[in-house]
């Protein structure tokens, strides 16, 4: 199976679908995002300073990003297939993972892009709700997205949380940062002329149909 990259603006769908994808096709899914959250989890200087960056919603820095990177993915069970969600988010990450693909012999597989207007994803973190345990996001201000029992994972049962970026204040700072440092990602996978794209505030299942016609193609 080819290895996914999905770009996509905060609260976009991007855990979610990268779990449909993971479960259905058996693919490893690596999120930076949660590989952040973990080491911020350390309580030494690096575990604070992430955690500190992560609340305000700036990128952690490429260098840190590429080491946590490059640490998972020599583990084997990368080597059939993962889903990438959360990276790169600037055009050096992009570069520098380019490279390191070339240097390990990996295919850089396809990159989706999610394109959904700001004041759809604005409203969706306001409901956002995560599973700590498997990852699972539900939404309990959407009708298709909420948990079967309020607050509890529907997989594993565990007590669902809040992300503590999942303010409104963070989320315009997260987005401002989006439109400056990931955007551009698009034009510069796009000239590769290896970029799809998904447009409008489709649900769930229909963004999954969509991103299954374009891995299958
Ligand atoms: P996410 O879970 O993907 O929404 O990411 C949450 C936060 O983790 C972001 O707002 C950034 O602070 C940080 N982060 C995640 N992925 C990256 C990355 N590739 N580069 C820099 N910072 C990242």
């Amino acid at each position: 199976m080819k290895n996914i990259i999905l770009i996509a603006p905060p609260a976009a769908g991007k855990g979610t679908q990268s779990k449909l994808l993971s479960s259905k096709y058996n693919l490893a899914h690596i999120s930076t995002g949660d590989l952040l959250r973990s080491a911020s989890q350390k309580e030494d200087e690096m575990g604070n300073l992430i955690k500190h960056i992560m609340e305000t919603g700036a990128l952690v820095s490429d260098e840190i990003v590429l080491e946590l990177l490059k640490d998972t993915l020599s583990d084997e069970k990368y080597k059939n297939g993962y889903i990438l969600d959360g990276f790169p988010r600037t055009v050096n990450q992009a570069e520098k993972y380019i490279s390191m693909l070339e240097e390990l012999d990996i295919p850089l597989g396809d990159v989706i892009f999610l394109d959904i207007p700001k004041d759809v994803i604005k409203k969706r973190i306001v409901g956002r709700l995560v599973c700590p345990n498997c990852k699972t996001v539900y939404n309990d201000q959407i009708e298709e997205n909420k948990p079967k029992l309020t607050g509890l994972c529907n997989d594993c049962s565990t007590h669902l949380i809040k992300r503590e970026d999942d303010n409104e204040q963070t989320f315009n700072n997260r987005y401002d940062v989006y439109v400056k440092e990931t955007y551009p990602l698009v034009d510069f996978f796009d000239k590769k002329g290896i970029l799809s794209t998904i447009k409008g505030e489709l649900s769930v299942d229909d963004t999954f149909k969509e991103i299954e016609r374009i891995i299958n193609d």
